[in-house]
């Protein structure tokens, strides 16, 4: 196939600095969990990206120096020669694939907390550090000398990025987690020397890296600049005039500006609360402030869109993190004209979430994210299929419909069977749920790609049971049959059934979903913490009804912390409920009055409801893997030479983690497994004195 036309475009070269880029396609800095710790890993990810056709690829944020250090977050390291070689690795494999290799020396202030080196972390002004743990440090107000030190400390690390041989060397100034940052934001510089107070002031430090920048390249890479144009707390901090009179005033100076939201949570907004090219707004005026090219992001999947930013003078340079994360094949697959193969970022923040935790990235849409290196899962290559001729599927969740689609790839006869009326399992259900639409795509992406295959067989409205799997005689059997939310209450803070719960009734998410009410007033218990509860109460509170939602957590849908929308859940809860009660636990059901009990002093209260709704856990179901189980000593007779349970259905998890189920379950076919080894490749730390 041949691309269309119309996004000839999008494959023009763009001249950045000294460097030109094959075409707009950008994948701008973005975190991974990878970096310093997983240096392969990272490098051959960063090689794939560049493979799949991103004509820039760059690093996640990079260290410059000890005394602003990012631990627990695992990221990129510059702190002296020694750090070269993973920078180096990580050149190669994108330059070996014709891209342009960028890095983003980052000074992080009052973002990081220096938690591995104690160093004391610099700032502009005395401020406790603003990490996610809010733990107890604080940054320390640089002087003169201080100033001198970092603007040292930067000339290393951009003489050291050189001679790693990178393309495209970042001044960065974004996302409330670089010092540049603080110093042009008027909410964290309360200085009153010439670095502080007028935006002039302000600016100077961030025009002093950028020249120092400037003199330490010598014409050797290009200078990139990535500023925040906007907070999103009003006149508190910096805006978008602001922002754009700061531009005007160093335009000329960097050879590429890329432009952002602040913080992180604003530019990586999920789904659930902001549509494709949700910054446009920010961003329309800044290549008329600038002759040299603009990138910026905006989840941008679809080409149109990114036509249009092109077109309409917006962008130069389409930038992506998470939809090159959910697919490193993106500008290849619209070079080839095969745009109904992108796999499309959800905007979940999976990928963002496990960042955060400091572990090795993942992404509900794309499962070989992360294991490109330690499992070799090439995103679109894979082993041919083994000795297996044909695959039996039950349950077309994420789980089974990723199986079927890696395994027919593979060149297995595929047939999927679902009892249900359409595909998708949960993800089709929960999409349907508010705000949560964009999330269909990890059924949409996998049924556009198995429907015309002729190795593929789908039947709807087929329940399967043990005798039908007996009589089939499919060799290998995968049961992916899902789970089902608990009505007992037991979950995290109960570990026994809550007393009256099941006796009085109750409705589960499972219930509602399927259209089931039962009175006026819902009490939803949120023992889960993820994103169901507030879904549950979203949905019960347009409809009219009185919602009342308790938790024995201190904040709504806590783990969502991690995937940066949980303060915006929390609003939606508030204003979707006529009561929000945290640090409360469900104890006792009784006649139209629930027993709540305070996590903390045990102090009882009573509130009424018509229908408790537990969001607390799920159970695998699984009755038809014991079933088959059961009849082990049949399977050979009847030509089954595997059963395995696979997803929700062996145990309840994300979404992203079915998705990675099946694709293990896909990949796994045929080959030989040693149970009892360690399943990935490890980079080992090379023992000081000892290796
Ligand atoms: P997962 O997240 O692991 O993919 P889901 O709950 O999303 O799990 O999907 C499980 C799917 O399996 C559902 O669509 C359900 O209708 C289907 N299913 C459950 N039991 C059977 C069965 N016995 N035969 C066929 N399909 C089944
Ligand atoms: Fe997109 Fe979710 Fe994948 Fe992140 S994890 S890239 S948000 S699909």
């Amino acid at each position: 196939m041949t691309r269309d036309p119309r996004y000839d475009i999008l494959f023009e070269p763009v001249k950045i600095g000294p460097r030109v880029t094959r075409n707009r396609f950008y994948q701008v800095p973005h975190c991974n969990g990878l970096g310093y710790q997983h240096a392969t890993g990272m490098a051959v990810m960063r090689g794939i990206k560049a493979e799949g056709g991103w004509g820039v690829v760059n690093t996640e944020q990079c260290e410059i120096h000890p005394s602003s250090d990012s631990a627990p977050l695992i990221e990129m390291r510059l702190w002296d020669d020694r750090d070269l070689p993973t920078l180096e690795l990580m050149v190669e494999k994108v330059q070996a694939n014709g891209s342009l290799a960028g890095v983003e020396l980052a000074y992080n202030s009052y973002s990081m907390a220096s938690m591995y080196t104690r160093e004391i972390p610099l700032s502009p002004s005395h401020l406790p550090v603003q990490t996610p743990n809010r733990d107890p440090v604080q940054c320390r107000a640089m002087d003169k000398d201080d100033i001198a030190d970092l603007r040292r400390w930067h000339r290393n690390a951009v003489r050291r990025a050189k001679r790693a041989g990178f393309d495209i060397i970042y001044v960065y100034s974004a996302h409330n987690l670089s010092v540049l940052f603080h110093f042009l934001s008027k909410r964290w510089n309360h200085r009153t020397d010439e670095y502080g107070g007028s935006l002039e002031n302000r600016v100077r430090l961030l025009k002093e890296i950028m020249l120092d920048t400037q003199d330490e390249i010598a014409g050797e890479a290009a200078m990139a600049v990535r500023i925040s144009l906007d907070e999103l707390v009003g006149n508190k901090g910096l805006e978008k005039n602001e922002a754009e009179d700061a531009i005007g005033m160093l335009a000329e100076i960097p050879d590429l500006w890329d432009v952002t939201l602040s913080d992180w949570s604003n530019d990586s907004q999920t789904s659930r609360f902001a549509p494709e090219a949700v910054e446009e707004p920010f961003v329309n005026r800044i290549k008329k402030l600038t002759t040299k090219p603009v990138v910026g992001v905006g989840r941008f999947t679809s080409p149109d869109t990114m036509v249009r930013q092109v077109k309409s003078g917006i962008l130069d340079l389409i930038g992506a993190a998470r939809p090159s994360i959910a697919d490193p094949f993106l500008p290849k697959k619209i070079e080839e004209g095969r745009i109904d193969e992108i796999r499309e970022c959800i905007g979940c923040n999976i990928c963002v979430a496990h960042d955060e935790l400091g572990v090795p990235i993942r992404c509900t849409q794309n499962p070989t994210q992360g294991e490109e290196w330690r499992k070799d899962w090439h995103p679109e290559r894979s082993t041919p299929k083994g000795e297996t001729e044909n695959v039996l599927i039950i349950g077309s969740g994420p789980t089974g419909l990723e199986a079927a689609n890696h395994l027919s790839a593979r060149g297995y006869e595929v047939t999927l069977a679902e009892k249900g009326t359409e595909l998708g399992g949960r993800v089709a259900r929960e999409a349907r749920l508010p705000g949560m639409a964009t999330w269909g795509r990890v059924k949409d992406h996998r049924e556009i790609l198995l429907t015309p295959r002729p190795n593929v067989s789908l039947y709807l409205e087929s329940e399967l049971d043990a005798d039908a799997v007996m009589d089939f005689g499919f060799e290998r059997v995968a049961i992916a049959t899902g789970s089902k939310w608990r009505r007992d209450g037991i979950a995290r803070y109960h570990q026994h059934a809550i007393p009256g719960l099941v006796e009085r009734g109750c409705l589960t998410p499972d219930d509602l979903m399927d259209g089931k009410r039962a009175g006026k007033h819902y009490l939803i218990y949120d023992d889960d913490h993820y994103y169901h509860g507030s879904l549950m109460a979203e949905v019960l509170g347009a409809e009219g009804n009185i919602v009342t939602y308790v938790t024995p957590a201190g904040i709504v849908s806590e783990w969502s912390v991690h995937a940066l929308d949980q303060h915006r859940i929390h609003k939606n809860v508030i204003e979707a409920c006529d009561k929000v009660h945290v640090n409360q636990a469900l104890c006792e059901v009784k006649d139209g009055v629930a027993v709540l009990e305070c996590v903390f002093t045990g102090a009882l209260s009573e509130t009424p409801f018509d229908t408790i709704v537990p969001v607390t856990a799920r159970l695998p179901e699984d009755q038809l893997f014991l079933d088959l189980k059961a009849r082990k000593d049949e399977w050979a007779a009847a030509g089954i030479k595997s059963i395995d349970l696979i997803g929700d259905a062996y145990a309840p998890g994300t979404i992203a983690a079915a998705v990675y189920a099946g694709h293990k379950y896909a990949r796994n076919l045929d080959q030989v497994i040693d149970r009892d080894a360690v399943p990935f490749k490890r980079e080992m730390t090379a023992i000081e004195g000892r290796l």
